[in-house]
């Protein structure tokens, strides 16, 4: 029996990175993360929808930031 899971569920990217780009043009930070370390922290039924609207920037401190996901490179994974 396959277990469904939520659309947005982080089990869902497995193998991917996210990189949350800050929403101030202006600040331009920006921060990539393994969606397995998201995993690994906040189990696989986080919601990423949820998580990116608990996020900060951490340089300006501005919300809803702009997630771009990536296909992993081993190495990183
Ligand atoms: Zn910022």
């Amino acid at each position: 029996m396959a277990v469904k899971r939520p659309p947005f569920a982080a089990a869902n990217y497995l193998g991917h990175a996210v990189t949350y780009h800050c929403s101030n043009i202006k600040c331009g930070h920006y921060r990539k993360i393994p969606v397995s370390v998201l995993v690994h922290r906040y189990g696989e039924d986080l919601d990423m929808n949820d998580f990116e609207r608990r996020l900060r920037c951490s340089k300006c401190g501005a919300r809803d930031p702009r997630p771009i996901f990536s296909w992993l490179m081993n190495k990183e994974a």
